[in-house]
């Protein structure tokens, strides 16, 4: 897939600019950009005052004073295309990395991942899902499958017809080498609201668009460089039509999420169980704004709980539910959910936590 070459040079397409330099340049072409720590890729910290703030920790911005006044809290929030925050922030630290947010800027990003993980248990189901698959389908068969770009070239395969990426700068994303081998495809947002899908469209392939975002074309990280090596964020492509059917189909406006499970039962000791479904409620807002880690923090909150539920006086059973929902809610498969909160809550239930100092500062 895009095999075009750009044709012009743009500070994107360098890997030598200053993260300022680039910010201010993807600005100018409407992209939305705000800045990530340089050490761990995630939005640089709230300030004290959102720290402080229980509205703002619980990840609702819509009240904060910070975002109106320019701040950078609340991550891809603060996201903007002003020339004087950008360079205000990037004085502040100038080497933070630049990230886009996809809606904002109206683009979609389809990210291909090359995780050297196990592939999927049940390839039939897990490769494409929602597509029925069989492996006569697959040149090579389902082992030929390693990886988000394999996934993609199968998608197409199925359903782009004879010729799935269209030549021409109007089907050119921008696209990028990411520093692990995989690809960026920004493209130009279709009309109507798309949400973050993430392993819907396929294995290792992950849908950022409304309020998700990713590393902006040309920055340089600790890992090395998102090289852009076709494309041209000045006029980022639209997707072919096939493209657009299927990210529509998994990323397009979704159903009323079920309501969240009742919180745990009232039983146990009253403000020990507030104290711990307050952890539950910070924990999974937290967890629906990361795009990255997701199965850690879902691990580390489970761990937590379960090393606070004999202070509490609850069982497992009183806030499984409650925190797979949480995972599911930030877009990990059930399957993963489920593993992953009961495996942590049962570590956690073997080293108790001592009892909290503060039961309201959670
Ligand atoms: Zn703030
Ligand atoms: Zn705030």
């Amino acid at each position: 897939m895009s095999v075009s070459t750009p044709t012009t040079t743009h500070a994107a397409d360098r890997t030598d600019i200053r993260p300022v330099q680039l910010a201010l340049d993807l600005a100018a072409l409407g992209w939305h950009v705000f800045p990530l720590s340089p050490s761990n890729k995630r939005p640089l910290a709230n300030c004290l005052d959102c720290h402080n703030n229980p509205h703002c920790a619980a990840g609702d911005y819509r009240g904060c004073v910070c975002l109106p006044d320019g701040q950078w809290c609340h991550g891809v929030r603060a996201a903007t295309t002003n020339p004087d925050r950008i360079t205000t922030w990037w004085r502040r630290v100038p080497d933070a990395v630049p990230a886009v947010a996809a809606g904002p800027s109206g683009l979609v990003l389809i990210d291909l991942d090359t995780h050297t993980s196990q592939p999927p248990r049940d390839p039939a189901a897990e490769l494409l899902p929602g597509i029925s698959l069989t492996e006569e389908q697959v040149p090579g068969g389902y082992g030929s499958v390693r990886n988000g770009i394999d996934a993609m070239h199968l998608l197409a395969r199925l359903r782009g017809g004879p010729h799935p990426w269209p030549a021409g700068p109007d089907h050119q994303p921008v696209s990028v080498r990411t520093p692990s081998g995989g690809r960026h495809l920004w493209y130009r947002a279709p009309d109507g609201h798309l949400h973050q899908a993430l392993s819907a469209l396929g294995w290792q392939i992950d849908i950022k668009a409304g309020w998700s975002y990713g590393i902006a074309p040309g920055a340089v990280t600790r890992a090395g460089a998102y090289a852009v090596h076709a494309g041209t964020p000045r006029d980022p492509g639209r997707m072919p039509d096939w493209l657009l059917h299927e990210v529509r189909r998994v990323a397009g406006p979704k159903p009323e999420p079920p309501p969240a499970p009742a919180a745990p039962a009232p039983q146990g000791r009253g403000n020990a169980v507030g104290y711990v479904r307050t952890v539950l409620d910070n924990g999974a807002s937290e967890l629906a704004a990361l795009t990255d880690g997701r199965k850690a923090a879902l691990g580390a909150l489970a761990y937590k709980i379960g090393g606070l539920l004999t202070w509490a006086g609850l069982t497992t059973a009183d806030v499984e539910d409650h925190l797979i929902h949480a995972g599911l809610a930030s877009g990990l498969t059930h399957r993963d959910a489920r593993r992953i909160v009961q495996r942590s809550l049962t570590n956690g239930l073997a080293r108790p936590l001592p009892a909290p100092r503060d039961g309201h500062s959670a």
